[in-house]
């Protein structure tokens, strides 16, 4: 298999005919084997009945149903694990993303080596509301990521089959694909400019609230590349450097109760912060401890450090 395309759909049964067609016009056109991996996102419009018609007649299709809706990033996470396409590229139902930028951006993986290719929808064909808040995110994201991608939400994009192999997505943490995939260690991160087309069915799927969830997903996100395997490094060191502060501010108090001038310690403002910042450190302290077992526990379940290589090893 060289081509896999992966689409997370909810609620998009009018735009599946002619996308899966114009799916398969395209790779039919570059002569490459391909398979179109449609996960259904528990839609609860006739999305389902119609793909099942359009893979009766196209054998490319391959799909799956959710139960019930849980999320683009959920859908994506699925389609990769079925995906088996040496260049896996990933585009929304609703044909505002267009399928003709397939062949250019396989090339870019295959030819010019990208790990990770993102589409950028330099001319945007969606209202105020959307464009507006996305230039903020895009612009936090950058600074705090260090890629310098313009368009890290775009629902087009082309990996290596490695790339998503290697990576674990939920939430709505689909906006951060990239910034996951340099931090598990694909470095090449390539954008291509790419069309972007009016919503021409259905409605869209996102409200305001998705800045709200997409700030709190990078936070995790960062916090659990960064910490995820070594929580105590984190916790650890605030709780010491906390616990540490207040046993000095305590000792200090204390001497000068009885080497300088006799008072009550309570009466000393000083003597609540050393209190707080001891309880506090130690909170931390054991919160470090619990997040360890946690991530002890974990261990081996999933896959733990990515390996991009091995001799001899089955
Ligand atoms: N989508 C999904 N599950 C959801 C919400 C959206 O699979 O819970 C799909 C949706 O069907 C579409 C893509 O994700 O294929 C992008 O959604 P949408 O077009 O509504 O987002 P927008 O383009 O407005 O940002
Ligand atoms: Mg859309």
């Amino acid at each position: 298999m060289e081509i896999s395309v992966v689409v997370p759909l909810y609620n998009e049964s009018e735009s599946l005919p002619e996308l899966t067609d114009w799916i398969s016009k395209v790779c039919n056109g570059v002569n490459k084997p391909f398979e179109i991996i449609l996960v259904d996102d528990g839609s609860v419009d006739n999305s389902w009945d119609i793909i099942t018609q359009l893979s009766a007649r196209n054998p490319s299709i391959k799909a799956i149903k959710f139960r019930r809706n849980y999320g683009k990033s959920a859908a994506l996470n699925e389609g990769f694990r079925i995906a088996s396409g040496r260049v896996v590229i990933t585009m929304d139902a609703d044909l505002q993303d267009s399928p003709d930028e397939i062949p250019q951006l396989y090339e870019m993986i295959t030819e010019q080596g990208y790990d990770l290719v993102s589409g950028w929808k330099k001319k945007r064909n969606d209202p105020m509301n959307k464009t507006l808040p996305s230039k903020l995110f895009n612009y936090t994201t950058r600074r705090i990521s260090k890629i310098p991608l313009h368009d890290f939400n775009c629902g087009l994009k082309a990996y290596k089959l490695e790339v998503v192999k290697a990576i674990e997505i939920h939430g709505e943490m689909h906006r951060y694909i990239p910034v996951i995939a340099k931090w598990t260690g694909f470095r090449k991160i390539g954008e291509k400019v790419v069309h972007h087309y009016e919503r021409k069915y259905g409605r869209t799927k996102y409200g305001l609230s998705r800045f709200v969830k997409g700030y709190l997903d990078l936070l995790s996100i960062t916090f659990a590349s960064r910490f995820g395997k070594r929580p105590m490094h984190l916790f650890g060191s605030l709780g010491s450097i906390l616990f540490f502060a207040g046993f000095l501010i305590a000792a200090y108090l204390t001497y000068a109760k009885f080497f300088q001038e006799a008072y009550k310690m309570t009466e000393r403002p000083l003597f609540y912060f050393g209190l707080l910042s001891m309880v506090l450190g130690t909170q931390l302290f054991m919160t470090g401890f619990l997040a360890e077992l946690v991530s002890a526990a974990g261990r081996g379940k999933q896959q733990d450090y990515g390996i991009s290589e091995s001799i001899n090893i089955k």
